[in-house]
């Protein structure tokens, strides 16, 4: 499977490590500290009208909520109040930081 076809198995908040852990459908496990998610929240009110997606350094908020919407993407709500941000499979996938999916795109 393409990993930009994998699907969350599971989505777990480890709010002692203040991150989010997806276990995908291909097997693959990603991890994503608050602050990392919160900084490409893709939504228009985070990211403008630019077609770049760019890192924005919001307020450290921690992680209160996650919903799954249709079945392509996770909606996460901030203890800030922000909760319009729509994270695609693909876009979560995308941001994934580990040494495994790097060398994958180099
Ligand atoms: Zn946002
Ligand atoms: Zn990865």
């Amino acid at each position: 499977m393409h990993a930009r076809a994998a699907t969350p198995k599971e989505v777990r908040r480890l709010p002692e490590q203040r991150s989010l852990r997806i276990a995908w459908s291909d097997g693959h496990l990603s991890e994503y500290p608050w602050e990392y998610l919160r900084g490409w929240c893709p939504c228009a009110g985070c990211q403008g009208h630019g077609t770049e997606r760019r890192f924005i350094h919001a307020p450290p908020s921690d992680l209160n909520g996650i919903a799954v919407v249709g079945n392509y993407a996770l909606c996460l709500t901030w203890s800030d109040g922000h909760d319009t941000g729509i994270y695609s499979y693909r876009h979560l996938r995308d941001l994934c930081a580990c040494t495994q999916c790097h060398s994958i795109e180099a």
